[in-house]
């Protein structure tokens, strides 16, 4: 662990009250300090509200990998297209594409892997401990948890990829097993299903009650949280923080897909751009019991209570642009052919979010340039799976001024 000079932090503010920020508040309570959550709008209402809920450390990976830039021009233009890029002439974005296209090599995907690994390591851990000491949501255990294909040869593709993911020294455990066997674990699944890898030792979560019991926890042990507040500037000097004019020792700006607007004055030149997915809910004659995947489509499934969650896409734009109709349809088109039983005219809370995305695949967590100002986001795909490991390593970080070995390959400032 690396010990700093930071000041002491005894009151908090914590902006942003998604998983990672709420997370990040919940650890800073249990080491003794005074926190005041902010947020736009409410709790869970970015990203942390209709994403899959999936806790799935052992296939958290970097998203830019080789295989996305087989998807080609043409296909990533098309909007029934599971990654959808919108014809821009936007330098930001143009400019993240082009740092995500760098880092989709196989080396560079090895280097992040290996950064993500100490935090998919002890992921689960982080939900435990929360849990223990008071919040009342539970996670689920995903057994099982099942990646389905229609044929064995699209199943080589994520048996390649866990090659890789144990390459790099992290585990997955898994069977393999025929259609038949799949339907009778998930007998929602299409017919044609031919082969299904059931992925262990993962779990889920409704995402939403669970961020909402973090925040019950949060305010049952002292803390405030103020919502419909936009913070549009972080003053510091050199005592203190002024934020929505209060003020506190430290800040944490943890405001998902919009984190750059008040991170990049404090040193944090990597981009965190929208990666918007949409999600709804749907009833399903045979509920699945654990999750299902469906990665040459990439469509994800969860149980939420009776119902059945169905999510995916990959939109890189602007995060307030307005949900995209045809998205949901190329949802619904896929997800007919893939499950049995599912009532797909009945659609609920249908939602689009935004994936708090960097271009190299890695979250954004630790100090900035000012030593009273942390950041904690950009996780991508994998921000409810890392939310709670985030907030603890931070947590740490800002009260003992000394950084966990774990995060030095996330360094905001890198
Ligand atoms: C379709 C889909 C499926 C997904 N599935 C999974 C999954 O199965 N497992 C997984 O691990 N991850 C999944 N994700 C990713 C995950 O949802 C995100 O990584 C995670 O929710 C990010 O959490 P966050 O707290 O950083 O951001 P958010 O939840 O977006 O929270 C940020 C908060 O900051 C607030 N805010 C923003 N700006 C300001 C401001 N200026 N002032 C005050 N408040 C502000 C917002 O209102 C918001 O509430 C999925 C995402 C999508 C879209």
């Amino acid at each position: 662990m690396a010990i700093s000079d930071s000041p002491r932090s005894e009151r908090v503010a914590v902006l942003g009250a998604g998983m990672v920020g709420l997370s990040t508040a919940w650890f800073l309570q249990e080491a003794g300090v005074d926190v005041t959550v902010i947020d736009r709008d409410g709790v869970a209402s970015g990203s942390s509200w209709g994403n899959a809920g999936w806790l799935t450390p052992s296939i958290a990976v970097p998203l830019p990998e080789p295989s996305v830039l087989k998807y080609g021009l043409q296909a990533v233009l098309s909007p029934s297209s599971p990654v959808y890029v919108p014809p821009t002439l936007d330098p930001r974005l143009i400019r993240f594409l082009v740092q995500f296209a760098r880092n989709c090599t196989p080396a560079r995907w090895q280097q992040a892997m290996q950064a993500l690994i100490p935090l998919n390591t002890w992921a689960l851990a982080a939900y435990d401990e929360l849990e223990r000491g008071g919040v009342t949501a539970r996670t689920q255990a995903a057994e099982p948890f099942t990646a389905a294909f229609r044929s064995v040869a699209d199943s080589r593709a994520l048996l390649e990829e866990f090659e890789l993911i144990e390459a790099s020294g992290q585990s997955v455990s898994f069977d393999v097993v025929d259609g038949a066997r799949a339907r009778l674990e998930e007998p929602a699944l299409a017919d044609d299903i031919e082969t299904a890898v059931l992925i262990h030792d993962e779990r889920f979560i409704d995402p939403s009650t669970y961020v909402h019991a973090i925040a019950e926890s949060v305010r049952g042990r002292g803390g405030r949280i103020v919502t419909g507040t936009d913070v549009d500037a972080v003053r510091t000097s050199a005592s203190e923080v002024v934020v929505a004019g209060e003020r506190y020792d430290s800040v944490v700006i943890a405001t998902g897909a919009r984190l750059g607007d008040l991170a990049r004055t404090f040193g944090v030149r990597k981009l965190v751009q929208a990666g918007r997915g949409y999600s709804f809910t749907v009833k399903v004659d045979d509920v699945p019991r654990g999750p299902v995947y469906f990665p040459t489509q990439r469509v994800a499934c969860t149980p939420v209570g009776d119902r059945l969650r169905i999510a995916g896409m990959m939109e890189f734009r602007d995060v307030d642009a307005p949900m995209d109709p045809r998205r949901i349809d190329a949802l619904v088109t896929e997800a007919r052919t893939l499950l049995k039983g599912a009532h797909l005219d009945q659609r609920e809370d249908e939602w689009v979010g935004a994936r708090p995305c960097t271009s190299d695949g890695l979250p954004l967590i630790g100090a900035s340039k000012d030593p009273r100002v942390f950041i904690a986001g950009g996780h991508g795909m994998w921000g409810v799976t890392l939310g709670p490991v985030t907030g603890k390593l931070l947590a740490e970080q800002i009260a003992t001024g000394g950084r966990p070995d774990a995060l030095r390959a996330v360094d905001p400032l890198r």
